[in-house]
């Protein structure tokens, strides 16, 4: 694999777009690891993945989509009928309070289908800004940005944002990227977040991107 031969810099924009492709080098095919067939599936899914990893997620969603398979099975559910398939999620409580509240005003608001904007999206209970456009992107193809964790924290180290929230790193990088380089983008900064730039110890020494990274711990 190539690595980051942009140093010294010769400017701002080379720098980011050189890390942009290197990611894609190295991370072509980088997507969610949420399982999930539909819409719904990916709602439900992405509602439970706060504080869960994507794994422990698609162990509680393959016996759930068996028992509730649509947004109208769940509308018609309570709370603490979903309990006992949730219980191994973090905040399972609140969780399954969400889904059935979120699936009665999808119900009652939007005649039963997911909506696709972002506005509506973030009207339902347990959906904020990440996972409205985690669903925006994956669900419906739209151009969004997610910033979760791990694209917060590669985006800040690699100098691509110094914003101290979320909604402001999600702003520059949508600033410096094509809108159909957004979702893609999301999935390698995560695939990267994973594999070397990990919240403790990142490996810089074997990282593809060292040489353009002003990180220094
Ligand atoms: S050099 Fe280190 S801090 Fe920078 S992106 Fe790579 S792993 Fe992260």
């Amino acid at each position: 694999m190539e690595q980051c031969k942009t140093s010294p810099m010769k400017n701002e924009a080379a720098r980011i777009r050189r890390i942009f492709m290197l990611l894609k080098e190295h991370y072509p095919r980088a997507r969610t690891g949420l399982r999930f067939e539909n819409p719904y599936q990916l709602f439900v899914a992405v509602l439970l993945s706060a504080q869960t990893t994507d794994e422990q997620v698609n162990r509680i969603t393959a016996p759930l989509f068996a028992a509730v398979p649509t947004v109208a099975a769940m509308a018609k559910m309570k709370a603490a009928e979903l309990e006992p398939y949730l219980k191994s999620c973090g905040l399972y409580r609140n969780k399954s309070r969400y889904l059935v509240e979120a699936s009665r005003m999808i119900m009652g608001e939007f005649g039963g289908a997911l909506p696709d904007k972002f506005e509506d999206l973030t009207r339902l209970p347990g959906i904020g800004r990440k996972s409205a456009n985690v669903i925006l992107y994956a669900a419906f193809g739209k151009p969004a940005l997610a910033v979760d964790t791990h694209v917060y924290r590669v985006s800040r180290r690699l100098g691509l944002s110094a914003a101290e929230d979320t909604a402001g790193v999600e702003s520059d990088l949508k600033k410096a990227l094509s809108p159909g380089e957004w979702g893609p983008a999301h999935h390698r900064l995560i695939a990267h977040g994973r594999a070397l730039c990990r919240a403790r110890r990142p490996d810089c020494a074997r990282c593809f991107l060292k040489s353009c990274c002003p990180w220094k711990e």
